[in-house]
């Protein structure tokens, strides 16, 4: 046995509705692109562009209502996304096999300060900075799979001041849930208390502190989000 030299760091969870216990989160992994409409905003062409991922820590995580704006950034963004909760352990699986994977789904907001972003692209530099910072994270509690009927008619939105910049339904994702496991899986082994965090639809923008963010996806979950001044 042998003591740490510092203390380990806490486990992130998220809570499970209707259920007593927690959800312990691994690693979060992230679609670049995943709805044709966002994919051509961001001046890509969706049919020809394989799925990318990029990864955010599990203590970007934020459960909290009130965030403070984050530093280093003019130009905040919201992309609300769908979050699959994995459960067991795969590799190589095809998009069938992916199914028996998922724990269950949240809303997630995956905040990107564009600016950086838009930097690291032009300099062909990693995310890490602009998509993996402090709070970048907020989440739902997650909604298990049992309970979540004909997820692909859900309609994932996001509001910024009671007014709707983005609507999508989950059938308009390029690459589905399952596929997105499949592919995945190929490169990585998924584990279990992995996040995916699916891809945004058309419509981010940029946040002001003070301005207050409502996410939702239709059956699955609802998260708000306030930035002090
Ligand atoms: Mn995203």
């Amino acid at each position: 046995m042998f003591d740490y030299f510092v203390f380990p760091p806490p486990v992130t969870s998220l809570p499970v509705k209707d259920l007593q216990g927690h959800f312990p989160v691994r690693r979060i992994w992230c679609v670049g692109r995943n709805y044709a409409d966002h994919s051509r905003e961001m001046g890509s062409n969706p049919k020809t562009t394989p799925p990318f991922f990029f990864l955010k820590p599990a203590d970007a995580i934020t459960t909290e209502s009130e965030l403070s704006f984050p530093k280093a950034t003019q130009d905040l963004h919201y992309e609300v996304e769908l979050v699959v909760a994995i459960k067991e352990s795969g590799e190589n699986l095809t998009p069938e096999e992916s199914q028996k994977l998922i724990f269950g789904y949240a809303v997630g907001l995956d905040m990107t300060r564009r600016d950086m972003q838009a930097i690291a692209k032009q300099n062909r530099q990693p995310w890490a900075l602009s998509k993996g910072f402090d709070e970048s994270c907020p989440i739902s509690g997650i909604r298990q799979a049992a309970e979540v009927q004909d997820i692909k008619n859900s309609i994932i939105s996001l509001s910024v001041n009671n007014k709707q910049h983005q609507k999508g339904y989950i059938k308009n994702m390029i690459w589905s849930v399952e596929e997105i496991i499949s592919v995945l899986s190929q490169s990585i082994k998924l584990l279990p208390g992995d996040l995916i965090m699916t891809g945004t639809p058309a419509g981010v923008g940029s946040v002001q502190p003070g301005d207050r963010l409502e996410a939702q996806c239709t059956g699955i979950g609802y998260l708000a989000i306030s930035y002090r001044k």
